[in-house]
């Protein structure tokens, strides 16, 4: 439920109706906005009889609110939100169109340092690496793992860039948001009802990819957990979708760019790499999410693709990916946006 108030509504007004929520048993979340107060309702298991607020004069409406998530939906904040990701870095609203890029996994510090280097020298922010992977097959490579975290902990020290890596286990939080900047949920745990709580309760930046087969109810599901643990800065990443076409890994949903921005406040970036699977489809792929909205790209970039332990045909080379960069400037400009 959502209570929109009255501009003459005052701070005594505003308790009085928290405490009434109170009162019911349910959970009250002040939501201020630059004209009007709203306040939501949370942690109530269906519908909520209004009776004991419908007289009050502070209240311009009520809105009983249907869907699984209230907290992430334009209903409850309807202004987009600008998470920080670092200092001086920020994904959505106005702030520039964030650009990710990096290899796939951490493979050694040089393999590191050199694609972090290139990003720097490029005007990138953000390197991305995966310390855990979670394959397909127990025989394919796992990651460096803690190895891999005190890699990009030095990487990031060294260079000045921001830091993002797939977290897998809620036993891991303390561990991997201490070594890097921002965390980042994988398509196959979206779904991983203890890890979204654990990572809610930090304030920590996270990405969250969605899922193979997950509908946008369900991803916004998925975030909404993080964000009623207490975690605001949530960042949406489609990454493409299992769907009967085997041509491309996955198939690029590219319209759910504009509708997820309608229905929630939160950011959303796109990941080229995964959604398409093949090098030379990033580059399209990627200039066809600026065009329809999208706040950033996170793109996969190794120094040697051809020998990555991991998703090296998609991955960029350098060259490709300053191409990426430059083409991607030019679109953002041409929007009258900024590039990160
Ligand atoms: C990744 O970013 O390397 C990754 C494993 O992505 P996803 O979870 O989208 O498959
Ligand atoms: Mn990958």
């Amino acid at each position: 439920m959502l209570i929109v108030l009255h501009h003459s509504a005052t701070a005594k007004d505003v308790e009085h109706i928290k405490k009434t929520i109170m009162g019911m048993g349910l959970k009250p979340v002040a939501i201020p906005g630059a004209e009007r107060t709203a306040i939501g309702v949370i942690d109530n298991q269906g519908w909520v009889d209004d009776i004991l607020l419908r007289g009050n004069k502070a209240i311009q409406e009520i809105i009983h609110v249907t869907k699984p998530y209230k907290l992430v939906s334009r209903d409850f904040h309807p202004k987009d939100t600008v998470v920080p990701l670092g200092n001086k870095v920020t994904v959505g609203g106005a702030s520039p169109f964030l650009m990710i890029g990096g290899p796939c996994a951490v493979e050694s510090r040089d393999q590191l340092m050199k694609t972090a280097l290139h990003l720097k020298k490029a005007g990138v922010p953000v390197l991305r690496g995966g310390a855990y992977k979670p394959r397909t097959s127990p025989h394919s490579f796992q990651g460096l793992r803690e190895g891999g975290l005190d890699l990009l902990d030095e990487v990031r020290k060294e260079t000045g860039l921001l830091v993002v890596t797939e977290i897998v286990s809620p036993e891991h939080v303390e561990l991997v948001a201490d070594k890097v900047d921002i965390l980042q949920i994988g398509a196959r745990n979206m779904q991983n009802f203890d890890l979204l709580t654990e990572v809610g309760k930090t304030k920590k930046p996270v990405i969250l990819k969605r899922g193979l087969s997950a509908t946008v109810e369900e991803w916004l599901g998925s975030a909404e957990y993080m964000l009623v643990n207490g975690n605001p800065n949530v960042v949406l990443c489609e990454r493409g979708i299992r769907t009967f076409e085997t041509a491309t890994r996955n198939t690029a949903d590219l319209a759910i760019i504009p509708l997820v921005r309608k229905m929630t406040h939160l950011p959303i970036i796109f990941d080229p790499s995964h959604a398409t699977g093949k090098r030379d489809l990033v580059l399209p792929a990627a200039l066809a999410a600026i065009v329809v909205g999208a706040h950033g790209i996170m793109v996969e970039v190794h120094p040697d693709p051809e020998r990555a332990l991991s998703d090296g045909a998609q991955s960029l080379h350098f060259k490709e990916f300053d191409t990426l960069l430059a083409q991607a400037r030019s679109l953002v400009a041409f929007k009258k946006q900024k590039l990160s």
